[in-house]
């Protein structure tokens, strides 16, 4: 397993980890096989979308935020219950097929850290089966 270590600068903020990603497989000489991207938070999330238009993750953030805004009568006490939604929502792991030491992903996608509560030092976790 490898661990990425991710800085977030924003409340809400997606941030590109695939170079993280396929420097992880290549450490790990993975030749074929899957990579499961996690991230162990409740706040935060991973996603592959497009990152070629950087309004289309500038859009999802917006959406997300329209979808669950950040106070509408929530219980949690701690104050964050959006971005606990938003993380349920989209996920906390992504799987990825890696083929000839490579990443097989399509020419628009990228793998996505979803920040739902930043600023924060984030982890994500590589694993790899094959
Ligand atoms: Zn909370």
């Amino acid at each position: 397993m490898k661990e990425i270590s991710v800085q977030t600068h924003a409340r809400f903020e997606m941030i590109d980890i695939t170079a993280a990603v396929q420097k992880a497989v290549r450490d790990e000489k993975i030749e074929s096989g899957i990579g499961l991207v996690y991230t162990p938070h409740t706040t935060a999330a991973v996603t592959i979308n497009e990152n070629a238009d950087p309004d289309v993750p500038r859009d999802i953030l917006a959406a997300l935020d329209r979808a669950v805004p950040l106070s509408a009568n929530y219980r949690h006490a701690e104050g964050n219950s959006a971005a606990h939604v938003k993380s349920s929502l989209v996920g906390a792991s992504e799987m990825v097929i890696i083929e000839n030491g490579r990443l097989i992903l399509g020419t628009w996608q990228s793998i996505f850290f979803c920040e739902f509560d930043g600023p924060r030092t984030r982890k994500v976790y590589i694993s790899f089966k094959f």
